[in-house]
């Protein structure tokens, strides 16, 4: 009795295996594809300047509508996309989507300042031509380099360490930006950093998520941390994941520069994107027309 109950949990076991390596395939075959399909779109979420309430940059963000399996993650796909090499065609495309869709909110009003930041995985990052799909990408667009910053998490850039260098010497005088997404997570000395061509932190929202105005957890601190470290290597630094008032008012007082999260606003589609970039805009030149009435 107990040796065929045994047997059939083994069973269960390995037909559950085998269901998740058929979806596995399944969504594989369907990733190669995703591309030529159009099945692909980008939402953007604004990031905040502290200081004035501008906003300064967005953050691309994918999302697949499969007719197949429904609307999948990115979480769940990117790590697929990336071992299966499907992540080469999709990354260019969201470099070009990107592009494209800052160079027309420009020509609805938006201002030049404003930036586009695109997550780069990576197998994308540690091909050599990537720096020129981001070339290609800009010129088709008649973008300046200074519209695009790439997100490159802290893991990518300390497992290849010496081919991370090489390759962001490159954006550096290329003038594209470069953020290390996801900071605090992979354990980067100071002195590594140091010696990194970057311009951005980004503290992970693990960390932003803990933040107390108390001021004694040790997500505050690690906060905390960061903030200085990324002012004394003269980087900006973006608060990720910023759901409370109470993590903004910190986050304030902590000179954080700029602060992405649901709190400002959820990732939006483009059409969404550029009217609350267009108000915020409205709102803060009023505002700065305003002071010289006042004095
Ligand atoms: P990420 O680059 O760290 O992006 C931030 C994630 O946090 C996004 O999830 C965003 O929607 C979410 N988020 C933003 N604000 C809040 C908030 O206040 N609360 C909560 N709970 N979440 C917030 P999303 O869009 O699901 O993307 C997940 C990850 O997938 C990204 O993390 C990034 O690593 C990757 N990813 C997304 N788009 C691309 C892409 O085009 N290329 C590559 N290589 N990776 C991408
Ligand atoms: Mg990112
Ligand atoms: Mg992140
Ligand atoms: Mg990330």
């Amino acid at each position: 009795h107990a040796k065929a109950a045994g047997k059939r949990t083994c069973m269960c076991y390995t037909d559950s295996m085998a269901v998740d390596l058929r979806r596995r395939a399944h969504l594989i075959s369907s990733l190669r594809r995703v591309v030529e399909r159009g099945e692909l779109r980008l939402v953007f979420q604004p990031q905040q300047v502290l200081a004035d309430g501008r906003i300064d940059a967005v953050e691309a963000l994918l999302r697949w509508d499969s007719p197949e399996h429904g609307s999948i993650q990115p979480d769940q796909f990117i790590p697929l996309a990336e071992d299966c090499g499907a992540i080469l065609p999709i990354g260019e495309w969201v470099l070009q989507e990107a592009c494209r869709t800052l160079a027309a909110w420009q020509r609805a009003g938006v201002s030049t300042q404003l930036s586009v930041s695109v997550n780069v995985s990576a197998l994308q990052f540690l091909r050599s031509d990537l720096t020129q799909t981001v070339h290609a990408a800009l010129t088709q667009s008649h973008l300046p380099p200074s519209a695009l910053e790439l997100e490159l998490t802290e893991s990518v850039l300390m497992a290849n360490a010496d081919v991370a260098t090489e390759r962001l010497q490159a954006f550096r005088e290329m003038g594209v930006s470069i953020a290390v997404d996801d900071f605090g997570t992979g354990y980067s000395s100071l002195a590594y950093l140091h010696r990194l061509p970057i311009n951005t932190l980004k503290i992970d929202k693990a960390f932003v998520d803990g933040l107390q105005l108390s001021g004694d957890s040790e997500d505050t601190t690690i906060t905390t941390t960061i903030i200085a470290m990324a002012r004394s290597l003269g980087l900006l630094v973006v608060a990720e994941g910023v759901e409370t008032p109470e993590q903004l008012t910190f986050l304030q007082q902590q000179h954080c520069d700029l602060a992405q999260g649901y709190l400002i606003s959820p990732p939006l589609e483009a059409d969404a994107c550029l009217r609350f970039i267009l108000d915020v805009q409205q709102h803060t030149a009023r505002h700065a027309l305003a002071q010289p009435t006042t004095h």
